[in-house]
């Protein structure tokens, strides 16, 4: 009899996991537990494109409906896991009924924590589909949108209401938005944009109570400002969904606690995701990370480990949020810094910020340079000294920066001329490393080249979904994932293998030839 690995919670890390599984052939069975009714759906557009309005459910999808039905996975909704017998490995649902299994993944995610003291129905906060057609029920152009707590989702519902029209205010306990995650200097930036876009922005200001007006809400600032409301979401952090693990005697603190091979202390038992307090080998530390690439990934490892293929989640982690028409971007990870180095133009929103430590890069923000984030990768991984004189010259290519300039030696210009039949130059072979993608115009088109398996691949540089540079994306199991939203083309086809992009993006031959990369656009 083949093997069955259940899957508890129906989010992006157990999604990830099953298609990991499938795409190395484990043919055995896999049943995917959600407690939502929801076929599974992607959360970062809910804060987005769905409650603007420009998104449909069914473009947000984690995966095409008919998917699960064609891989031959098993989705149960609407039931809950309950309980684990870390002995048998037994999972007990909430409908009564108990599965066996051979090994478990626990991917359960996290609540949104709550305001104590108030249970009206003005209050909203934002997890899930349903909580998301809520809020954008009760956002409308002239709603007083009140927003408690300026860390992403807050600020990415700010934008989204600004962008529908309504009169938003930001309360946020601290001295500036995304103090804790960004610091005050780059914190102080984001609240400068908000503010550019109309947001009255409050810092400093914790609530001290909410209570229902005279056909309004009213929030008061610790400051003992009362600020009248249609529409309260409370953005104030989620708490770990790790009640399975508790009633099951798996060791919990600050959620599900796993080693960098995705394994809890019950043997077979593993845990990816928001839920997951992971143990992360660059770091030599632990981490609960609350970001999409994060579930994606260790979702995946997860799943090579419960397959016996023994594989570490070691990346820096890297997420993204847009907000208005910026691209937010951030890679590493930096609670302390001995500064701050900056690359590009504040003023003009176009700037990477480097948190440095003893000389290294812990961690990057980039405002809309996503390019720079995803290459800042290799300086947080490589842990090497950089030479901050460099990275503050905009005038450097940061890809010679990060990787060298002996392979951009002898530059493209000099080979801008050697054509061969419809093949038009593109690019020398080093400057697209293995397992990565760069841009480079050829024939007047931008084309993303992306190296993976020793093989060369030239894609059209736009995403068929929403136009995102795929050259921002990073190359991944034969695909190249197109950071903004998500989707994944095939290298070879240009065929999306994940939404939400539906429409390929065209493929153009290749060649590699004495140390050039050759692209037929005209193919
Ligand atoms: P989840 O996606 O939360 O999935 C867990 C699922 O398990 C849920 O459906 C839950 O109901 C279910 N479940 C819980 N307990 C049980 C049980 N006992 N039995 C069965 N099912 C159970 N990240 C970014 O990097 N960039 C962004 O721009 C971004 N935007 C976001 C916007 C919003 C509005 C939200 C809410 C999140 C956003 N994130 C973003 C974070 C990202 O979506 C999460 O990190 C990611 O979804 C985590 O995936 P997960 O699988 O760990 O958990």
């Amino acid at each position: 009899m083949g093997r069955r690995f259940v899957l508890i919670g129906a989010g992006q890390a157990s999604i990830s996991a099953a298609r990991t599984l499938r795409r190395n052939e484990f043919d055995g069975d896999i049943v995917v537990i959600g407690d939502e009714p929801h076929i599974p759906y992607q959360r970062p557009p809910l804060s987005k494109e769905y409650l603007q309005g420009e998104a449909e459910r069914d473009e947000i999808l984690a995966a095409p409906e008919d998917w699960f039905e064609v891989e031959g996975i098993e989705l149960r909704l609407g039931v809950r896991a309950t309980r684990i017998d870390t002995e048998s490995l037994d999972v007990d649902l909430d409908d009564g009924s108990r599965l066996s299994a051979d090994a478990i993944l626990i991917a359960t995610g996290g609540t949104p924590r709550r305001f104590a003291g108030y249970g009206g129905k003005a209050v909203c906060y934002l997890r899930t589909l349903d909580d998301a057609n809520r809020i954008q029920k009760a956002l409308k152009p002239d709603s007083r949108v009140i927003i408690v707590g300026g860390g992403f989702i807050g600020l990415e519902i700010a934008a989204t209401a600004r962008k529908r029209g309504a009169d938003v205010t930001l309360l946020e306990a601290l001295e500036v938005p995304l103090e804790r995650a960004l610091g005050l200097e780059v914190g102080a930036v984001c609240a400068a944009v908000h503010e550019e876009n109309g947001v009255r922005v409050k810092t400093g200001a914790s609530v001290e109570r909410i209570e229902d007006g005279d056909g309004c809400v009213i929030v008061t600032t610790s400051g003992g400002e009362a600020i009248q409301g249609d529409l309260i979401v409370v953005g104030i952090g989620i708490v770990p969904n790790d009640q399975i693990a508790r009633d099951s005697e798996i060791t919990v603190g600050n959620g599900i606690r796993v080693d960098e091979f995705c394994r809890t202390s019950a043997d077979g038992v593993y845990a990816a995701g928001d839920v997951a307090n992971h143990y992360h080998p660059l770091y030599d530390c632990r981490l609960r990370v609350e970001h999409f690439d994060n579930a994606t990934r260790q979702g995946a490892a997860a799943a090579k480990n419960m397959m016996g293929t023994r594989t570490e989640y070691a990346e820096p982690h890297w997420f993204w949020s847009d907000q208005y028409d910026h691209s937010l971007q951030y890679a590493g990870h930096a609670e302390r810094w001995d500064e701050i180095v900056f690359r590009g133009s504040v003023e003009d929103r176009d700037f990477t910020a480097f948190y440095m430590r003893d000389g290294r890069v812990q961690a990057a923000f980039g405002l809309n340079r996503g390019e720079e984030v995803m290459l800042a990768k290799e300086l947080i991984a490589g842990r090497a000294e950089v030479d901050i004189s460099a990275l503050q010259n905009d005038e450097l290519d940061f890809h010679d920066i990060v990787f060298g300039e002996e392979e951009a030696a002898g530059g493209p210009e000099d080979d801008a001329g050697q054509a061969e039949g419809d093949f038009q130059f593109a690019a020398r072979s080093g400057q697209v490393r293995e397992g990565t993608v760069r841009r480079f115009a050829v024939g007047g088109l931008e084309v993303a080249i992306a190296r993976y398996g020793d093989q060369i691949y030239a894609l059209h540089n736009l995403c068929t979904h929403l136009a995102c540079h795929l050259a921002s994306g990073k190359v991944e199991d034969g695909g190249l994932v197109c950071l903004c939203h998500g989707s994944i083309f095939e290298l070879t086809t240009g065929i999306p293998i994940n939404p939400p992009a539906t429409r390929p993006v065209k493929t153009y031959p290749v060649r590699e030839v004495d140390g050039r990369i050759l692209v037929n656009v005209s193919a």
